[in-house]
């Protein structure tokens, strides 16, 4: 397994309900390591763009309105098949059907209010960590 990079996105209910610790010590115990790391507002449009793969689904208004409610903490986790990794600490998409010990079993409110998001493949993850990040940026 090569070391990899991915964007993860602590969503506006978590940052709401003071997690942002609690989250970051999921990751670090999983052994990602936190390379680079921001706190920022999203404007509705910003999350638009972001999330613009899901146009079309009937969720995208709700699900861009919600990622602009709120602070957000943008971050690169940095580690081994960090990808897949973080997919597994992050846990389903759907918190009733995450794993017990996974930070959307533990945190997250519900499908849509789900405390976290991370990049699904490595293509994703470089264009997702350049949309919030320059390369300057990134410490490891
Ligand atoms: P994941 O974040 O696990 O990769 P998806 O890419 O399928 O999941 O969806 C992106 C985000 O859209 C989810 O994390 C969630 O915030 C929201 N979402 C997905 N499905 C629904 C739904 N049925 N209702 C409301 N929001 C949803």
């Amino acid at each position: 397994m090569a070391t990899q990079r991915t964007l993860s996105l602590i969503k506006p209910d978590a940052t709401r309900r003071n997690l942002t610790g609690k989250i970051n010590a999921k990751f670090e115990d999983a052994g990602l390591r936190i390379v680079a790391q921001k706190r920022l507002h999203l404007t509705k449009a910003q999350a638009g763009e972001f999330y613009k793969v899901h146009a079309e689904r009937p969720f995208y208004d709700e699900l861009t309105t919600f990622m602009a409610s709120g602070p957000i903490v943008a971050q690169v986790l940095e580690g081994e098949d960090a990808i897949a990794k973080n997919r597994e600490v992050m846990g389903a998409t759907n918190p009733a059907d995450a794993e017990a010990g996974t930070i959307r079993a533990e945190f997250a409110e519900s499908v849509g209010e789900n405390s976290v998001h991370g990049s699904d493949a490595p293509e994703t993850a470089k264009e997702e960590i350049a949309y919030f990040f320059a390369g300057l940026e990134l410490v490891g």
